[in-house]
């Protein structure tokens, strides 16, 4: 039985959303030119929160002129001991205004506060610490003895961290002397939107960090534009098989990080309390919107009833509802699009033949919510073992030996992540090389951080971010 807790909310006093809000540019929030407006929502009481610019082709155009006057005049000649001062700057900037960047991210994004508190914000932190660091050392990075900037960098983000994202991106960018042009997805603008007033607080130069806010559109005319060096983007495997395609035979450099299917493989030997809290971080964190989120269980038969048990139990003390509430485990589904998205794919999980266990839960009756679900008795050929679903949803299957597990991690068309749960160190070391993931974890999963590079096989996409091999991206 769940305790019952008081309502514990976070008051939304400390930010302050205007109605409306221009494209940031050279320095300044501006009109659009050519684009018409839209609305963000908070997905977890449907109200508008503001009214944002729409930046079409000469919108494009204007920010990547000034992202390459800034370059030629100001950050691309600026020492890398200057730079990392602005960066510490922002850095810190960030850290004293994270309570309210927390409490935005989670009102337009719809993610627990407990999480944009605790996860999202420090790492956005830390990710501009850590490059900083390095934007004075670059030499000493082993990418050669003179490495050089790009340019103007073309970014691209989703709406599932939207801030960590814009981190991940601008960093490391800036950090190796580029200037940017970055499009934060159509339905989380508002917290690149403070990143663009905190560049300002910052004294950062005109034009070297710029905001065009806007939908796919808007997206496609930056990554296609004739003067850009570098396009570096996250998001779905469909919209990035377009890029790379758009780009094809131009100069200009790409790093992709794309969609995912991650096994989360645990054995009978494993310590299962503490892998039922993996399994859950896995697939429930951030409302399983996440590129390397564990959707795929493989337990070994031996330990699926004890273990099914743990978890089921476990789901059932979940907490669904306000995103400000502290309380509050999961928060709301980012869209009425990506609602609908998760409905359907469970919808054909249960036509195709596996069985639904939803966790019983209340939900909220406006905003965009969908209960903790499992799938037991799916078969590898399940579009739910396949496709991304990008929701709190889990797909379980067995395995019966150590090579099975890998065959069937193995056999997706993704390979960003995935998790081993062992009490055999051995073992995890046999499982990490054999399984195809550009990050495995062991006995833990969700864990980031900044010094440990990220990024895919097949097709979640190339290139990485974070760690010494995310500077590649950005330098020749
Ligand atoms: P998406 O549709 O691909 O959108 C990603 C971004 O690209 C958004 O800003 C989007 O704009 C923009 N966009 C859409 N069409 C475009 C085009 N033709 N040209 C240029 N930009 C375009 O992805 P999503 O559904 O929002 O995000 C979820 C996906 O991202 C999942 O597949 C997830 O796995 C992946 N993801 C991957 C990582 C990773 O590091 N590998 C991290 C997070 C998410 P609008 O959405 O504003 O219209
Ligand atoms: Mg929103």
């Amino acid at each position: 039985m769940a305790f019952e807790y008081a309502p514990a909310p976070e008051s939304a006093s400390i930010v302050d959303i205007r109605a409306s809000y221009g494209l940031f540019i050279n320095g300044e929030f501006v009109d659009s030119a050519d684009g018409s407006p839209f609305k963000t929502v908070n997905p977890a009481s449907e109200q508008v929160l503001a009214e944002i610019a729409e930046a079409g082709p000469t919108d494009v155009d204007r920010a990547v002129a000034a992202a390459r006057a800034a370059y030629q005049k100001t950050w691309g000649p600026m020492p890398g001991a200057e730079r990392a001062k602005y960066l510490y700057r922002i850095a810190r900037i960030i850290q004293e205004r994270s309570r309210e960047l927390a409490v935005l991210e989670s009102i337009d994004n719809g993610k627990p506060i407990r999480e944009s508190r605790d996860v999202d914000l420090p790492l956005v932190a830390a990710h501009f610490f850590y490059y900083a660091g390095w934007a004075d050392k670059l030499e000493y990075a082993g990418l050669g003895p003179q490495p050089r900037p790009l340019g103007v960098a073309a970014q691209v983000i989703p709406w599932n961290f939207p801030l960590l994202m814009l981190a991940w991106k601008i960093a490391p960018a800036l950090a190796c002397g580029n200037t940017v042009v970055l499009k934060p997805a159509e339905t989380t603008p508002l917290s690149a939107l403070a990143f663009a007033e905190i560049c300002q607080q910052a004294d950062l130069p005109p034009g070297v960090v710029n905001i065009v806010t806007g939908a796919g559109a808007t997206g496609q005319a930056l990554v296609e534009h004739q003067d850009v060096d570098k396009v570096a983007f996250t998001g779905s495997t469909d919209v990035g098989r377009a890029i790379a395609r758009s780009v094809a035979g131009s100069r200009k450099k790409v790093t992709l990080e794309l969609g995912g299917k991650a096994a989360n493989v645990v054995f009978d030997d494993a310590a299962l309390d503490q892998a039922v809290e993996g399994i859950v971080n896995g697939i429930f964190f951030n409302q399983g919107h996440v590129c390397c989120a564990g959707s795929r269980l493989l337990v070994q038969e031996s330990g699926y009833d004890e273990l099914l048990a743990k978890l089921k139990r476990r789901m059932s003390l979940l907490r669904v509802g306000d995103p400000l509430d502290k309380n509050t485990d999961i928060g709301a589904i980012n869209s009425s699009a990506q609602l609908e998205r998760i409905r359907t794919l469970s919808q054909i999980g249960e036509s195709e033949g596996a069985a639904r266990w939803t966790a019983p839960c209340p939900l909220p009756e406006r905003g965009y919510w969908f209960a903790p679900t499992l799938f037991t008795g799916v078969s590898q050929a399940h579009r739910i073992a396949r496709e991304e679903i990008f929701g709190p949803v889990l797909s379980v299957l067995t395995f019966r030996t150590p090579a099975e597990a890998v065959e069937k991690a193995n056999n997706t068309p993704y390979g960003l992540s995935a998790g081993v749960w062992t009490e055999k160190g051995s073992r995890i070391l046999w499982m990490a090389d054999r399984l195809r993931a550009g990050v495995i974890w062991a006995n833990t999963f969700n864990k980031f951080d900044p010094t440990s590079p990220f990024g895919g096989y097949k097709e979640s996409g190339y290139g990485r971010e974070g760690g010494r091999h995310g500077l590649e991206a950005y330098l020749a």
